[in-house]
């Protein structure tokens, strides 16, 4: 299905050369072809003068036992994971706005109707996904698991502890394991500070295994993961993938299926669509060409589409 891609894209045949833009917007677009009088058009007016839709939940948390896990997609790359002895989020992110960057749809909960914190996995340090002022009003203390290098930034949010780890590190403590693993991004959250790490998480509990990918481009490095570790549950980012170039850091649905093969996982979550316009395809397309890929394959039974601020037993 990609008549879709067609919107937008007049600006975008002829790359225009290289031009100074404003930080922000340089971090959350990385290509060449882009230019900032269109993307302010496309992400910022457009979306100022878009309704924002969806509608925060009062969760109801579900009593777990054994190895039971509830998932919740707040939004966004964000999501809750609880086990019986373990709440953690991932990418947490309550913005309604980031910069000038309005939030299209809202949390599926609001942050203080979060169960107490024990850990906090955050996947890089853009904008999107590491968000000081969410981070800030979580109850402390609780653990951090940040990127080489991206330590420097949760200090200061109330965190107990914080671990950075590498590529293939793992860090656990009690029931659970955390493992960063490998992904094609970037890591620089404002202009000079290429240093920084990126990757996306295992986490592990009794046994129990689901992977956040993070930001990913797809790339070699998931058949990897399903080497060493294969998850039951892929959280697989799959909006921001259109003009192509944007392909360099972002994956498709097409991309994120290939990925779900990779790494292969039992189910695949849908992530990084619906909430904030990053890119040019339109806000409704990368659920629909998901479904639609999962139906060809024979596979829709395995691709789970989560309503944000509604927990889901596993
Ligand atoms: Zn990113
Ligand atoms: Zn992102």
């Amino acid at each position: 299905m990609s008549a879709g891609h067609q919107s937008g894209d007049g600006q975008q045949k002829h790359p225009r050369p290289k031009r100074r833009v404003p930080r922000s917007f340089k971090e959350l677009t990385p290509t060449n072809a882009f230019n900032p009088r269109t993307f302010f058009h496309e992400m910022v007016w457009k979306a100022l003068v878009t309704r924002r839709v969806g509608s925060h939940k009062t969760p109801q948390y579900p009593e777990l036992s054994g190895d039971q896990m509830a998932l919740t997609w707040i939004g966004h790359a964000s999501f809750l994971v609880q086990f019986p002895g373990l709440n953690a989020l991932i990418d947490p992110n309550f913005a309604n706005w980031l910069f000038l960057l309005k939030r299209l749809k809202r949390p599926g909960l609001k942050l203080q109707d979060l169960p107490p914190i024990d850990l906090v996995l955050l996947t890089h340090a853009h904008f999107d996904h590491f968000h000081r002022p969410s981070l800030k009003k979580l109850a402390s203390p609780k653990i951090a698991v940040v990127p080489w290098g991206v330590g420097d930034l949760a200090r200061g949010l109330g965190f107990g502890r914080i671990i950075e780890l590498e590529w293939w590190d793992s860090f656990s403590s009690g029931d659970w394991k955390v493992t960063l693993t490998p992904c094609k991004h970037w890591g620089a959250r404002v202009l000079r500070d290429h240093h920084r790490g990126y990757g996306g998480y295992l986490l592990e509990y009794r046994g129990r295994r689901i992977f956040h990918a993070g930001d990913s481009a797809y790339f070699e490095g998931f058949k990897e993961i399903g080497e060493r570790a294969p998850p039951e549950i892929a959280l697989l980012p799959i909006g921001a993938y259109f003009p192509d170039s944007f392909r360099n850091v972002h994956m498709g649905p097409d991309e994120a299926m290939k990925v779900f093969r990779d790494v292969r996982a039992d189910l695949l979550v849908p992530m990084h669509y619906g909430s904030f316009k990053l890119s040019f395809e339109s806000m409704d397309e990368p659920p629909r060409w998901l479904m639609d890929l999962a139906h060809r394959a024979g596979l829709q039974d395995r691709v789970r589409i989560l309503e944000e601020g509604v927990p889901e037993v596993f």
